[in-house]
């Protein structure tokens, strides 16, 4: 935990920098961090051979991980060809090499879409032009936002199905693999990926194992649909490996069971500071008739409270809690207050 200088709030009175009372000793954002904490063992994925540049985990049953150390998607293999789920650029054309090293030779003819967002299918267009005739699955919503997007790089699903916790079965080749979608979450149309035979789940962007969650709740479309979709998700699969779209290694039950605590912590505190910290205090007379300004210092404050009571008790525990606790704090308040008290 490296120490840093504080610089970063500037008093109208003496023209000095200084931290809001009680601030934990991390960087919050816009300010400069020379030093952040170094990750965790439990972060860490097994190393990617840097010549090939990605890494194949064998879930058993015919499924696959692929990761370049970043980014995750899934190959199953059946009778009649591979099924791809996802399509990261950041892995690009190490799919096709994957996908032979999997199945020489066999050819891939379904893509799943987990989610519309570029960063995990923008590299489906070359996928169908290397693959003319590839099948496309993603939930309606998905290929709504799609359409609207008119975005080459992500082309239109072929088959799309509809509803809420109404599962989909795509069977090829011999397999099957169940999709369903829960309700708006990370982004409307993000879908569970569910292989039996192997008791993998995938479910991109809502669960990141060992890591703090990407700022604001991995940019969450709707905070408590991810809030109930992580607090269901155990109950709802028995699954033992979980690809999650992100990070160098696969996901645990247990994976899921730190992050659900560390959400209803993030929810506690945030609820806690909204409550305890009072609008206005501290600021010039002339300051308080300006809402907004009143507004922004109340939310630094009930911000910096967050923070602070979190960082004892998790910063060792995830990998880059302190690059992203800040929004994580900024994102729960907002939440709280727009979308109500409860989770
Ligand atoms: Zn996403």
């Amino acid at each position: 935990m490296a120490g840093m200088v504080l610089l970063y709030a500037t008093s109208a009175l003496t023209g000095e920098l200084h931290p809001y009372h009680g601030a934990a000793d991390i960087a919050p954002p816009m300010a400069r961090n020379d030093a952040y904490d170094a990750v965790h063992a439990e972060g860490l994925g097994p190393l990617v051979d840097a010549k090939k540049g990605y890494r194949i985990e064998d879930l058993g049953a015919g499924a696959f991980m692929v990761t370049e150390g970043i980014y995750q998607m899934m190959i199953l293999r059946t009778g009649t060809g591979l099924v791809v789920v996802d399509a990261p650029p950041s892995i690009g054309d190490r799919i096709m090499a994957a996908a032979n090293e999997i199945a020489p030779g066999q050819p891939i003819t379904h893509l799943v879409y987990s989610h519309a967002h570029v960063d995990h299918i923008g590299h489906a267009g070359a996928l169908l032009a290397a693959n003319p005739g590839l099948t496309i699955v993603a939930h309606g919503e998905t290929g709504a936002i799609l359409q609207r997007a008119n975005d080459k790089s992500r082309p239109l699903p072929t088959e799309v199905f509809d509803g809420t916790d109404k599962p989909f079965s795509l069977e090829v080749g011999g397999e099957t693999l169940r999709l369903n979608y829960s309700g708006p979450n990370h982004e409307p149309g993000n879908i569970e990926i569910w292989h039996e035979k192997s008791r993998t789940l995938m479910l991109v962007d809502v669960i990141f194992p060992g890591w703090m969650m990407w700022r604001r709740m991995a940019i969450a479309h709707d905070i408590p649909g991810v809030f109930d979709l992580v607090g269901g998700i155990n109950a709802k699969y028995d699954y033992t490996r979980l690809i999650a779209g992100h990070v160098g290694r696969t996901g645990t039950r247990g994976d899921v069971e730190q992050q659900l605590a560390f959400m209803t912590d993030l929810h506690a505190a945030a609820a806690t500071a909204l409550g305890s910290t009072t609008p206005g205090e501290g600021m010039r007379t002339q300051d308080k008739t300006n809402p907004w300004a009143v507004f922004d210092n109340y939310i630094d404050r009930v911000t910096v409270t967050c923070v602070a009571s979190l960082t004892p008790k998790w910063r060792d525990k995830l990998s880059a809690f302190d690059v992203f606790i800040y929004d994580q704090c900024m994102a729960m308040e907002q939440s709280i207050r727009v979308d109500g008290p409860s989770l």
